[in-house]
Protein backbone atom coordinates (compact mmCIF):
# COMPACT_ATOMS: atom_id res chain seq x y z
CA UNK A 1 0.00 0.00 0.00
CA UNK A 2 1.15 3.39 -1.15
CA UNK A 3 1.51 6.28 1.53
CA UNK A 4 -1.59 7.88 2.46
CA UNK A 5 -2.26 11.42 1.81
CA UNK A 6 -2.48 14.20 4.54
CA UNK A 7 -6.14 14.55 4.39
CA UNK A 8 -7.28 10.65 4.77
CA UNK A 9 -9.96 9.72 5.92
CA UNK A 10 -8.48 6.55 7.57
CA UNK A 11 -8.15 3.72 6.01
CA UNK A 12 -10.70 0.80 7.14
CA UNK A 13 -12.88 3.68 8.04
CA UNK A 14 -16.55 4.53 6.53
CA UNK A 15 -15.52 6.72 4.41
CA UNK A 16 -12.07 4.70 2.99
CA UNK A 17 -11.91 5.36 -0.49
CA UNK A 18 -14.85 7.73 -1.06
CA UNK A 19 -14.13 10.80 0.31
CA UNK A 20 -13.39 13.41 -2.05
CA UNK A 21 -9.40 13.37 -0.81
CA UNK A 22 -9.38 9.60 -2.01
CA UNK A 23 -9.60 11.10 -5.47
CA UNK A 24 -6.38 10.20 -7.32
CA UNK A 25 -4.84 8.47 -4.17
CA UNK A 26 -3.09 5.12 -5.39
CA UNK A 27 -4.70 3.20 -2.79
CA UNK A 28 -8.39 4.07 -4.24
CA UNK A 29 -8.68 0.53 -5.41
CA UNK A 30 -7.77 -1.30 -2.69
CA UNK A 31 -9.60 0.94 0.31
CA UNK A 32 -12.82 0.99 -1.57
CA UNK A 33 -12.82 -2.61 -2.32
CA UNK A 34 -15.20 -4.17 0.39
CA UNK A 35 -13.72 -7.40 0.46
CA UNK A 36 -10.37 -6.02 1.54
CA UNK A 37 -9.61 -5.75 5.19
CA UNK A 38 -7.06 -2.85 5.24
CA UNK A 39 -5.55 -1.60 8.41
CA UNK A 40 -4.88 1.93 8.50
CA UNK A 41 -0.83 2.21 8.97
CA UNK A 42 -1.42 5.33 11.36
CA UNK A 43 -2.92 2.59 13.80
CA UNK A 44 0.30 1.24 14.08
CA UNK A 45 2.05 4.57 14.88
CA UNK A 46 -0.43 5.25 17.64
CA UNK A 47 0.11 2.42 19.37
CA UNK A 48 3.72 2.79 19.04
CA UNK A 49 3.58 6.81 20.21
CA UNK A 50 0.76 5.18 23.43
CA UNK A 51 3.13 2.33 23.72
CA UNK A 52 3.58 3.55 27.29
CA UNK A 53 0.23 4.85 28.29
CA UNK A 54 -1.06 2.46 30.48
CA UNK A 55 -5.12 3.42 30.27
CA UNK A 56 -6.86 6.21 28.04
CA UNK A 57 -10.26 7.73 29.31
CA UNK A 58 -12.06 9.23 26.51
CA UNK A 59 -14.42 11.77 27.78
CA UNK A 60 -17.57 12.31 25.69
CA UNK A 61 -20.30 14.16 25.85
CA UNK A 62 -23.77 14.00 23.42
CA UNK A 63 -23.72 17.73 23.49
CA UNK A 64 -21.94 20.65 23.88
CA UNK A 65 -22.02 23.02 26.61
CA UNK A 66 -22.70 20.34 29.27
CA UNK A 67 -19.11 21.17 30.69
CA UNK A 68 -17.44 18.36 29.27
CA UNK A 69 -14.11 20.06 29.32
CA UNK A 70 -14.20 21.58 32.83
CA UNK A 71 -15.24 17.76 33.90
CA UNK A 72 -11.91 16.30 32.24
CA UNK A 73 -10.11 19.73 34.01
CA UNK A 74 -11.18 18.43 37.46
CA UNK A 75 -10.60 14.88 37.18
CA UNK A 76 -7.17 15.70 35.93
CA UNK A 77 -6.05 18.29 38.41
CA UNK A 78 -7.84 15.89 41.53
CA UNK A 79 -6.15 12.97 40.24
CA UNK A 80 -2.63 14.07 39.76
CA UNK A 81 -3.01 15.92 43.19
CA UNK A 82 -4.37 13.15 45.17
CA UNK A 83 -1.53 10.55 43.17
CA UNK A 84 1.65 12.35 42.74
CA UNK A 85 3.63 9.28 42.07
CA UNK A 86 1.53 8.86 39.23
CA UNK A 87 1.81 10.08 35.68
CA UNK A 88 -1.45 11.89 33.86
CA UNK A 89 -1.58 13.22 30.75
CA UNK A 90 -4.96 15.44 28.86
CA UNK A 91 -5.08 15.28 25.16
CA UNK A 92 -7.75 18.22 23.87
CA UNK A 93 -9.14 16.35 20.89
CA UNK A 94 -12.15 19.05 20.46
CA UNK A 95 -9.96 20.46 17.51
CA UNK A 96 -12.95 22.90 17.12
CA UNK A 97 -12.84 24.23 20.38
CA UNK A 98 -9.57 23.88 22.26
CA UNK A 99 -10.42 24.45 25.59
CA UNK A 100 -7.87 23.00 28.06
CA UNK A 101 -5.19 25.56 27.98
CA UNK A 102 -6.94 28.03 29.27
CA UNK A 103 -8.89 25.60 31.86
CA UNK A 104 -5.58 24.31 33.28
CA UNK A 105 -3.59 27.60 33.13
CA UNK A 106 -1.15 27.22 30.54
CA UNK A 107 -2.55 29.37 27.64
CA UNK A 108 -0.07 30.75 25.81
CA UNK A 109 2.96 28.16 26.05
CA UNK A 110 4.66 27.17 23.46
CA UNK A 111 4.99 23.34 22.20
CA UNK A 112 8.37 21.89 21.59
CA UNK A 113 9.19 19.55 18.61
CA UNK A 114 12.08 17.36 19.18
CA UNK A 115 12.83 13.98 17.55
CA UNK A 116 10.45 11.82 19.15
CA UNK A 117 7.73 14.26 18.56
CA UNK A 118 6.02 17.12 20.38
CA UNK A 119 6.67 17.34 23.98
CA UNK A 120 3.03 17.97 25.96
CA UNK A 121 3.42 21.13 27.83
CA UNK A 122 3.54 20.70 31.67
CA UNK A 123 0.89 21.64 33.91
CA UNK A 124 1.97 20.39 36.80
CA UNK A 125 5.10 17.55 37.78
CA UNK A 126 3.00 14.68 36.86
CA UNK A 127 0.35 16.55 34.79
CA UNK A 128 0.85 17.30 31.05
CA UNK A 129 -1.08 18.24 28.27
CA UNK A 130 -1.27 19.07 24.52
CA UNK A 131 -4.01 20.38 22.55
CA UNK A 132 -4.42 22.13 19.06
CA UNK A 133 -4.83 25.62 20.95
CA UNK A 134 -1.35 25.76 21.17
CA UNK A 135 -0.49 25.56 17.97
CA UNK A 136 -3.07 28.47 16.88
CA UNK A 137 -1.49 32.10 15.83
CA UNK A 138 -4.02 33.46 18.52
CA UNK A 139 -6.90 32.50 20.48
CA UNK A 140 -9.30 33.69 17.99
CA UNK A 141 -8.16 31.85 14.91
CA UNK A 142 -11.03 30.17 13.62
CA UNK A 143 -10.26 26.90 12.65
CA UNK A 144 -12.57 25.85 9.82
CA UNK A 145 -11.52 22.08 8.62
CA UNK A 146 -13.71 19.54 6.79
CA UNK A 147 -13.72 16.11 7.85
CA UNK A 148 -10.85 14.21 6.28
CA UNK A 149 -8.07 17.22 7.06
CA UNK A 150 -9.61 16.83 11.41
CA UNK A 151 -9.40 13.27 10.80
CA UNK A 152 -5.51 14.05 9.51
CA UNK A 153 -5.11 16.03 12.85
CA UNK A 154 -6.24 13.72 15.14
CA UNK A 155 -4.02 10.94 14.04
CA UNK A 156 -1.54 13.38 13.80
CA UNK A 157 -1.84 14.11 17.67
CA UNK A 158 -2.19 10.47 18.59
CA UNK A 159 0.59 9.20 16.76
CA UNK A 160 3.55 12.16 17.03
CA UNK A 161 3.17 13.44 20.84
CA UNK A 162 5.97 12.27 23.23
CA UNK A 163 3.79 10.99 26.03
CA UNK A 164 6.37 9.19 27.44
CA UNK A 165 5.16 7.19 30.48
CA UNK A 166 1.79 8.15 31.56
CA UNK A 167 -0.59 5.87 33.95
CA UNK A 168 -3.57 7.43 32.58
CA UNK A 169 -4.78 9.77 29.52
CA UNK A 170 -7.70 11.74 29.18
CA UNK A 171 -9.14 12.61 25.97
CA UNK A 172 -10.96 15.59 25.55
CA UNK A 173 -13.21 14.81 22.60
CA UNK A 174 -15.70 16.95 20.56
CA UNK A 175 -19.04 16.66 21.29
CA UNK A 176 -21.58 14.18 19.36
CA UNK A 177 -20.88 10.94 17.36
CA UNK A 178 -18.85 11.88 14.34
CA UNK A 179 -16.49 10.25 12.15
CA UNK A 180 -13.96 12.09 14.67
CA UNK A 181 -15.15 9.61 17.15
CA UNK A 182 -14.97 6.94 15.17
CA UNK A 183 -11.51 7.78 14.17
CA UNK A 184 -10.02 8.09 17.61
CA UNK A 185 -11.57 4.92 18.80
CA UNK A 186 -10.02 3.02 15.62
CA UNK A 187 -6.72 4.30 16.33
CA UNK A 188 -6.35 4.34 20.18
CA UNK A 189 -8.35 0.67 20.04
CA UNK A 190 -5.62 -1.88 21.50
CA UNK A 191 -7.09 -5.64 20.76
CA UNK A 192 -4.67 -7.50 22.97
CA UNK A 193 -5.65 -4.74 25.84
CA UNK A 194 -9.45 -3.85 25.01
CA UNK A 195 -9.98 -2.81 28.51
CA UNK A 196 -6.98 0.06 28.61
CA UNK A 197 -9.63 2.36 26.37
CA UNK A 198 -12.59 3.55 28.17
CA UNK A 199 -15.30 5.74 28.37
CA UNK A 200 -17.09 8.71 30.51
CA UNK A 201 -19.62 10.56 29.26
CA UNK A 202 -20.75 13.90 30.98
CA UNK A 203 -24.05 14.88 30.64
CA UNK A 204 -27.18 17.71 32.00
CA UNK A 205 -30.19 16.61 33.60
CA UNK A 206 -32.78 17.54 31.27
CA UNK A 207 -34.10 15.47 28.81
CA UNK A 208 -32.83 17.64 25.49
CA UNK A 209 -29.57 16.52 26.79
CA UNK A 210 -30.10 13.30 28.07
CA UNK A 211 -31.95 11.79 24.56
CA UNK A 212 -28.55 12.45 23.20
CA UNK A 213 -26.47 11.06 25.59
CA UNK A 214 -28.66 7.78 24.30
CA UNK A 215 -26.84 7.86 21.01
CA UNK A 216 -23.56 8.07 22.87
CA UNK A 217 -23.81 5.19 25.06
CA UNK A 218 -25.25 3.21 21.76
CA UNK A 219 -22.27 4.91 19.89
CA UNK A 220 -19.62 3.17 22.56
CA UNK A 221 -22.00 -0.16 22.57
CA UNK A 222 -21.61 -0.45 18.95
CA UNK A 223 -18.06 0.02 19.05
CA UNK A 224 -17.56 -2.18 21.96
CA UNK A 225 -16.39 0.50 24.32
CA UNK A 226 -16.24 0.16 28.05
CA UNK A 227 -17.99 2.79 30.18
CA UNK A 228 -16.77 3.68 33.05
CA UNK A 229 -20.59 5.62 33.47
CA UNK A 230 -22.02 8.43 33.70
CA UNK A 231 -21.31 12.26 35.38
CA UNK A 232 -24.29 14.72 36.44
CA UNK A 233 -22.79 17.97 35.68
CA UNK A 234 -24.63 21.06 36.46
CA UNK A 235 -27.40 19.20 38.44
CA UNK A 236 -28.21 22.15 40.85
CA UNK A 237 -27.00 25.71 41.35
CA UNK A 238 -26.11 26.40 44.80
CA UNK A 239 -26.51 30.29 45.50
CA UNK A 240 -23.82 31.51 48.09
CA UNK A 241 -27.17 32.50 49.76
CA UNK A 242 -27.47 28.83 50.66
CA UNK A 243 -30.61 28.67 48.13
CA UNK A 244 -30.51 25.41 45.85
CA UNK A 245 -32.41 25.55 42.27
CA UNK A 246 -32.42 23.43 39.67
CA UNK A 247 -31.27 25.45 36.10
CA UNK A 248 -31.78 22.41 34.20
CA UNK A 249 -34.58 20.27 35.68
CA UNK A 250 -34.49 16.54 35.72
CA UNK A 251 -37.70 16.30 34.69
CA UNK A 252 -37.35 13.07 33.47
CA UNK A 253 -35.67 11.26 36.23
CA UNK A 254 -32.01 12.97 35.59
CA UNK A 255 -28.76 10.76 34.81
CA UNK A 256 -29.57 8.44 37.66
CA UNK A 257 -32.87 7.21 36.09
CA UNK A 258 -31.34 7.17 32.38
CA UNK A 259 -28.39 4.89 33.25
CA UNK A 260 -30.72 2.53 34.74
CA UNK A 261 -32.58 2.32 32.05
CA UNK A 262 -29.82 2.02 29.80
CA UNK A 263 -27.74 -0.25 31.93
CA UNK A 264 -24.46 1.70 32.53
CA UNK A 265 -22.95 3.33 35.54
CA UNK A 266 -24.11 6.63 36.96
CA UNK A 267 -20.92 7.62 38.77
CA UNK A 268 -22.69 11.04 40.49
CA UNK A 269 -23.39 14.75 40.22
CA UNK A 270 -21.59 18.17 40.16
CA UNK A 271 -23.42 21.39 40.73
CA UNK A 272 -23.10 24.46 38.96
CA UNK A 273 -20.98 25.89 40.68
CA UNK A 274 -19.77 29.56 40.31
CA UNK A 275 -16.59 29.30 41.64
CA UNK A 276 -15.91 26.13 39.24
CA UNK A 277 -16.49 28.20 36.78
CA UNK A 278 -14.22 31.27 38.02
CA UNK A 279 -11.29 28.81 38.86
CA UNK A 280 -11.68 27.31 35.03
CA UNK A 281 -11.74 30.70 33.52
CA UNK A 282 -8.60 32.11 35.63
CA UNK A 283 -6.58 28.58 35.17
CA UNK A 284 -6.68 27.85 38.58
CA UNK A 285 -7.25 25.16 40.95
CA UNK A 286 -9.75 24.10 43.10
CA UNK A 287 -9.41 20.87 43.93
CA UNK A 288 -7.76 21.86 47.04
CA UNK A 289 -10.11 23.14 48.50
CA UNK A 290 -13.59 22.05 50.48
CA UNK A 291 -16.83 22.83 49.48
CA UNK A 292 -20.19 20.93 48.17
CA UNK A 293 -18.26 20.01 44.67
CA UNK A 294 -15.01 19.16 45.68
CA UNK A 295 -16.76 16.73 47.69
CA UNK A 296 -18.84 15.13 45.40
CA UNK A 297 -15.74 15.41 42.64
CA UNK A 298 -14.22 13.15 45.38
CA UNK A 299 -16.73 10.78 45.30
CA UNK A 300 -17.00 10.47 41.27
CA UNK A 301 -13.13 9.94 41.15
CA UNK A 302 -13.14 7.11 44.15
CA UNK A 303 -15.49 5.55 41.70
CA UNK A 304 -13.36 6.06 38.72
CA UNK A 305 -10.14 5.12 40.37
CA UNK A 306 -11.61 1.67 41.42
CA UNK A 307 -12.42 1.05 37.92
CA UNK A 308 -9.05 1.99 36.60
CA UNK A 309 -6.98 0.38 39.13
CA UNK A 310 -4.17 3.18 39.37
CA UNK A 311 -2.49 2.31 42.21
CA UNK A 312 -1.87 -0.95 40.76
CA UNK A 313 0.05 0.35 37.91
CA UNK A 314 3.06 0.14 38.78
S1 LIG B 1 -8.83 6.20 2.55
FE1 LIG B 1 -8.77 7.41 0.68
S2 LIG B 1 -7.05 8.83 0.95
FE2 LIG B 1 -6.83 7.24 2.54
S3 LIG B 1 -5.45 5.75 1.60
FE3 LIG B 1 -7.55 5.08 1.13
S4 LIG B 1 -8.03 5.98 -0.85
FE4 LIG B 1 -6.22 7.02 -0.07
Amino acid sequence: MEAEPENCPGVGTENAGKSSACAGCPNQALCSDPNTKLEDPGKALVAESMREVKQKLLILSGKGGVGKSTVTTLLSRYLSRKYPEHNFGVLDVDICGPSQPRLLGVEGENVHQSGSGWSPVGVDDNLCLMSIGFLLGSQDDAIIWRGPKKNGMIRQFLSEVDWGKLDLLLLDTPPGTSDEHLSIVLYLRNNEAPDSLKALIVTTPQEASLLDVRKEINFCKKQNLPILGVVENMSAFRCSCGETSEIFPAKTGGAAAMCAEMNVPYLGALPLDPEVTKACDLGEDLTNIKNSTTDALVSICQKIIGTLEIEEVY
